[in-house]
């Protein structure tokens, strides 16, 4: 309880001028485990001003040195993953082998950036016009911010960094406070893969932080992933500064699943993408909507395996652990009587469960709601908790309707073993990632992540070809290498002659 995480600025940790602390908790427990400083404005300038001196030599430094780094830091991650594993279970409160997942997909997008001279590389034209060359670059931007939630916080952070880094920008990452330490262990390895002071930069905080990142001068671009209204307010302040900003917020994610589906099939992966990680994933699935006669079979399935599910301390045997305070776990808990009120059928409530853990964690069970009303506040908001809310629709024009007329565009999947329907669905349904009979269907690190509507803000995904564009702007040259033949005057607008 006495240890504070602190701010990593300049390539060591410092408190800087932060006074204000948050409580961090460790989730399955709910004690507080240590505390975390929360920048006051004048830390923002401290890591926006050392980001800003790192910026002139990094972003000259050859990609083959770039490069050696990246690969450097890939291979302390490979080989220090579990302890990162266990710094996230402690402070989120997943499941080990839920953490080291994370960690995993995050490398992978480490691993494209290994690759960035290739992604790099411009188009030259030789002869445009007669003896004259044009090629194009992307150059780097600046000083980046990267802005993250609780949910995810190794692997968010590293949809952005590596690829900010590798196309030679600096990096100042503001984690979330409710889980801080994993950005100082990530920024422990990059200074042991010889990544020069200043480049990584994190600045722990709260709004403050926040503000100051979005409205500072030298901040050339925000990287914001979490809740919709913040996602909203951080891209309208920070395009209002003139920064370049790319916001990623809530989610609504439908699984639908049509009558020739195979229920087994599809319950298996309604629990596995509505309960892992407590549901507190982005791409978590909330909303199955059950087409035609299927709905009774299905929803005895899901509950049979939901009951097998066990709920605990994420450092044991579980297949899921705790929410992330107890404020949030209330909150999502709050659903399960909305839902009922609203007219649902609570199948299985999680309220119930005895948790495999020692003291007062903040814990709630699978959550299974059936019959829930379009209408209710079950349905219309984003619960971000281990609760399954299902629908029931005729056809599967009422499912696409459904799901278009949703105000979220994140994830969502069908389940169904008709080609036509599922290829008539990828074009029809109005949201960024969609699985085919796959519940979670987060694309891997050489495609973009990135959702529509209200779960994206801006126009540009994540990592992936999108992501090596958002951190780069791009120049043309147009070259002529003179003789004396060109010589005279020409007032004329220079055309391709
Ligand atoms: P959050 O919006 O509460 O916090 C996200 C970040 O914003 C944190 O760093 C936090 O410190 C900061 N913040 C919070 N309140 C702020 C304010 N008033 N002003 C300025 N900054 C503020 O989100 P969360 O609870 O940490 O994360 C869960 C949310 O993130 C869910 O809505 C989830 O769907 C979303 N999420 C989305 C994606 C995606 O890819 N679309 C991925 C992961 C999580």
């Amino acid at each position: 309880m006495s240890e504070t995480v602190q701010h990593w600025i300049d390539g060591a940790a410092t408190s800087g001028a932060s006074t204000r602390t948050a409580d961090v908790f460790d989730p399955a427990t709910g004690e507080v485990s240590r505390q975390v400083v929360l920048a006051e404005p004048s830390d923002v300038e401290a890591a926006v001003a050392s980001a800003k001196k790192a910026f002139p030599a990094w972003r000259d430094t050859s990609l083959a040195k770039r490069t050696q780094v990246l690969f450097k830091f890939r291979e302390l991650l490979n080989d220090r993953a579990p302890e990162l594993a266990a710094i996230i279970t402690a402070e989120h409160g997943k499941v080990v082998s839920d953490a080291a997942g994370e960690v995993a997909r995050g490398q992978e997008v480490v691993e494209f950036a290994c690759g960035i001279p290739h992604l790099l590389k411009g188009g030259f034209t030789e002869n445009a016009s007669t003896n004259v060359d044009v090629h194009s670059v992307r150059q780097p931007l600046g000083v980046t911010a990267v802005i993250s939630p609780f949910n995810f916080p190794a692997m968010v952070p590293m949809w952005f960094f590596p690829v900010a880094i590798a196309t030679g920008n600096t990096v100042v990452l503001k984690p979330s406070e409710k889980d801080p330490s994993a950005s100082l262990f990530i920024a422990q390895l990059w200074k042991e893969a010889g990544l020069p002071d200043g480049v990584f930069t994190v600045l722990q905080g709260d709004k403050v932080a926040v503000d100051g990142l979005l409205d500072h001068p030298d901040v050339a671009s925000v990287s914001f992933v979490g809740s919709t209204p913040i996602a909203k307010y951080v891209y309208e302040r920070g395009t209002a500064a003139g920064k370049r900003v790319q916001a990623l917020g809530g989610a609504k994610n439908h699984m639908v699943v049509l009558p020739d589906a195979d229920l087994d099939l599809a319950a298996d992966q309604a629990v596995n993408a509505g309960f892992g990680s407590a549901g507190e994933r982005c791409m978590a699935i909330s909303a199955l909507v059950a087409v035609g006669g299927i709905a009774d079979e299905l929803v005895a399935k899901i509950a049979d395996r939901a009951g097998k599910i066990r709920t605990g301390d994420g450092r044991r045997s579980c297949d899921m652990g705790p929410l992330v305070t107890k404020v949030h776990r209330d909150k999502v808990a709050s659903y399960i009587d909305v839902a009922a009120a609203d007219g649902a059928d609570v199948v299985v409530d999680g309220r119930t469960i005895t948790p495999d853990a020692d003291g007062s964690g903040f814990f709630l069970g699978p959550t299974l709601l059936d019959r829930v009303p379009t209408t209710s506040r079950a349905y219309t908001e984003e619960i971000f908790g281990p609760v399954l809310s299902v629908l029931r629709v005729e056809s599967y024009t009422d499912a696409v309707d459904m799901i278009n007329a949703n105000p979220y565009g994140n994830g969502v999947a069908i389940f169904t073993n008709d080609g036509g329907a599922a290829r008539r669905f990828a074009n029809e349904v109005t949201v960024g990632m969609i699985g085919i009979n796959v519940p979670v269907p987060v694309p891997m690190a050489y495609y973009s992540f990135g959702g529509w509507k209200n779960s994206l803000f801006g126009d540009t995904h994540a990592h992936g070809a999108e992501g090596v564009h958002f951190f780069t702007r791009g120049k043309v040259v147009t070259t002529r290498w003179l003789d004396p033949s060109h010589a005279g005057l020409n007032l004329g607008f220079p055309t391709n002659a």
